[in-house]
């Protein structure tokens, strides 16, 4: 039997685990320590352009903050990108706003720019009011079309939330993904392109905002030597056994991005033979996308016999993980009733859209057996 084919699962290197050793040996096994200081100076430096950096727990925790330190509130709206996962938009809700969705474009698979005017427009005319944020997310890695969205964003004066949770290591334009918002978000979720089992962090140019980040995820206390409190907080810090496995990955970031963009390049050539199976490309040399997964659109065939449905079906069959493109938040049940701007493209997307196994562990091996199979799959279908 063979062995199980994972999605995109923890890749470890050679130093997370010295660096786990050293805050065991030297008791640090709190949300706070020497490992977390250094692991938000990685990133900051990682990032570069002058950001600052406060380590979370999650990258929802992060999303969270980003929203009070804006000042979102209960009446308020905040506009999200709907191709995304949940933890983009629950936020919103946890602070008592509405979210207002805005579709795709098709080139990036992120925040289409003309939509997201649209609904600004129609939201100060309906209510009078400007959306408190916008947050637009860099999808599987892929950089959103970062000039056009922050003009109307500068335009309007509204501040941009990054979510760049799958993006670490992406850029637009020779900037790192995650230092063009006003706040942004990174995750170290299992799955994600580095890993610290689980957390997350918010960046920002903006120090006092990182401070604060950090005073609010570590329940607001104030200094007095008694337990002192005049706002409400939070537990949202990283701990700094997670942060030293998280220093670990930072070693080993640019070698990861490297290997699934080759895991990107394969599948890409593997399957050039199949037209009704299409890799979303980088628009130009602006772009630069981690390939943190390999995602693919699968024409249906009129016979029903080659479908996104038929290749995810049929790679499970042999112990394949692969899965559809997030499902577009103003699909989801619990947000039905909620605000739309769009033209059906990221429904679409949805509806063709395949991940295929990304991991930076994938071995030659592995990816050809993928292949392999999606290979058989279409051959079958188009006989
Ligand atoms: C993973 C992810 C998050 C949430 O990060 P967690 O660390 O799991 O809380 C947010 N947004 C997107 C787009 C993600 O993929």
């Amino acid at each position: 039997m063979s062995e199980k084919i994972w999605l995109s699962s923890p890749h470890m290197g050679e130093s997370e685990f010295k660096y786990v050793k050293e805050a065991f040996d030297t008791n640090w096994i709190a949300p706070l320590g020497p490992h977390v200081n250094g692991f938000e100076k990685d990133l900051a430096s990682y990032l570069g352009d002058g950001v600052h950096v406060a380590a979370l727990s999650a990258g929802t925790a992060a999303l969270h903050l980003s929203l009070i330190l804006l000042g979102v509130q209960a009446g308020d709206e905040v506009i999200c990108q709907s191709m995304t996962f949940s933890a983009s938009a629950n936020p919103i809700a946890y602070q008592g706003a509405a979210p207002v969705f805005v579709d795709s474009e098709a080139q990036t698979w992120n925040m289409s720019p003309r939509y997201l005017e649209a609904a600004i427009l129609d939201r100060i005319e309906e209510t009078g009011k400007k959306p408190k944020a916008i947050i637009v997310v860099h999808l599987y890695g892929m950089p959103a079309q970062m000039d056009r969205i922050m003009e109307i964003a500068n335009r309007y004066e509204i501040p941009v939330v990054e979510d760049a949770a799958e993006a670490l290591g992406s850029s637009y334009k020779g900037q790192k993904l995650g230092t063009f918002g006003a706040m942004s978000i990174l995750s170290f979720n299992g799955n994600k392109i580095i890993t610290t089992s689980g957390g997350g962090a918010l960046v920002s140019h903006n120090e006092e905002w990182i401070s604060k980040a950090r005073f609010l995820a570590t329940q607001a206390r104030d200094p007095a030597p008694h337990y002192q409190h005049s706002e409400i907080g939070y537990n949202y810090r990283m701990s700094n056994v997670c942060a030293a496995i998280g220093r670990g990955q930072m070693e080993v970031l640019q070698a990861r991005v490297e290997k699934r963009r080759r895991n990107y390049e394969f599948y890409k050539k593997a399957l050039a033979a199949f037209p009704a199976i299409r890799f979303i490309e980088e628009p130009n040399a602006d772009y630069f996308s981690n390939r943190w997964l390999s995602t693919v659109l699968v024409e249906s065939d009129s016979e029903g016999g080659l479908s996104r449905e038929a290749i995810r079906l049929g790679l499970e069959k042999e112990y394949i993980e692969s899965r559809p493109l997030w499902k577009p938040m103003h699909l989801q049940p619990v947000f039905k009733n909620t605000l739309f701007y769009g033209d059906g493209t990221s429904e679409m997307l949805f509806n063709k859209g395949l991940c295929l196994p990304s991991g930076s562990n994938l071995t030659g091996e592995e990816l050809e057996r993928i292949v392999k199979h999606v290979q058989q799959i279409a051959h079958a279908a188009t006989r």
